[in-house]
């Protein structure tokens, strides 16, 4: 929380009570959200905020790089990780997990993607079963 309140201060986002709360979501365990999953956890003490003003604060959030957006199973997320990690998703819960791989990230791009355009960034995602559901399907 210190962190919110320090980057608001720093760049010159006014700290109001709907921001920090929504913050607080991002924060918490729910990992790499979705706009409805913020407005349905912040709607529990904030009854009457409205999914605009969700959508409205964390593009603020965005635009001070206090979150990122990332598209995840096609689905568009907020990421409050903001170091460099890569992402891992299982097909059977959906919960989504981040990881660093250094190496990979030191990584050169193959010759030909020069040639193909500009890159902004490169992720990986990896696909499978976590830990919980592989016990289960057993
Ligand atoms: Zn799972
Ligand atoms: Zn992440």
């Amino acid at each position: 929380m210190n962190s919110f309140e320090k980057v608001c201060n720093d760049k010159g986002l006014r700290i109001t009570h709907q921001r920090s709360e929504i913050f607080r979501i991002l924060a918490s365990n729910l990992t790499h959200p979705t706009v409805e999953n913020i407005f349905n956890k912040v709607r529990e003490d904030l009854k009457t905020i409205s999914i605009d003003t969700v959508y409205r604060t964390i593009a603020t959030f965005e635009e001070y790089g206090l979150v990122k957006r990332v598209q995840l199973d096609n689905i568009t997320r907020y990421d409050i990780n903001l170091s460099l990690h890569h992402h891992l998703i299982c097909s059977n819960c959906k919960k989504i997990e981040d990881f660093y791989w250094p190496d990979f990230d030191k990584m050169q791009l193959p010759n030909t993607i020069p040639g193909w355009g500009k890159v902004d960034m490169k992720q990986v995602i990896i696909n499978g079963l976590c830990h919980q559901c592989k016990k289960l399907k057993k």
